[in-house]
């Protein structure tokens, strides 16, 4: 019996199942977030650098889970040229620091799906996740139901780490 109700994991179920049956026009909600207009903050970007950027992903597994990528929209890693391995490198390296001050986890799960069977989402444009990790975040509850506490909201995450990007990259260029 499921007990709790996660709509963030929902919304993306049913987003995917849509996407599988063709009946939603597909875009790149990485792309999306790039070019689109508004504020940084709204569309969950944390930072923007020369060749990639991090985001929040929406539907979170734990809080300060965030996605590293290129702007350009390329999905395999042999398309990635030189500027843009180096700099996903540094910044994925800047990003385990920045999520250690601020959440202070125990582990970090950090990967990258290559392809649908994978459990990539978004195929067409790479990504890493970075994921921190707590002692006992793998409750029997996350493992059965696919349930998982997020406590705090997206727009406080946002500008949490936001100001903490910002002020690391400052002191470290
Ligand atoms: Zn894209």
């Amino acid at each position: 019996m499921k007990i709790l109700w996660t709509p963030w994991r929902s919304k993306y179920i049913e987003t995917f199942k849509e996407e599988k049956k063709g009946e939603k026009h597909k875009t790149c909600f990485l792309c999306d977030a790039i070019n689109g207009v508004g504020e940084d903050k709204d569309r969950l970007i944390v930072a923007r650098k020369k060749h990639c950027f991090v985001i929040l992903n929406k539907f979170p597994y734990n809080n300060g889970h965030i996605l590293l990528a290129p702007y350009r929209h390329i999905g395999e890693m042999n398309d990635l040229n030189n500027e843009e391995l180096i700099e996903l490198t540094f910044t994925l390296k800047d990003s385990v620091e920045i999520l250690k001050k601020i959440y202070c986890p125990s582990g970090f799960n950090i990967g990258i799906n290559l392809g649908r069977s994978a459990g990539a989402g978004l195929p067409e444009h790479l990504h890493f996740h970075v994921v921190p990790r707590w002692d006992g975040d793998t409750s029997f509850m996350a493992t059965l139901f696919d349930v998982k506490i997020v406590s705090q909201s997206l727009e406080e995450t946002q500008a949490i780490l936001k100001r903490a990007f910002d002020e690391y990259l400052k002191q470290n260029i």
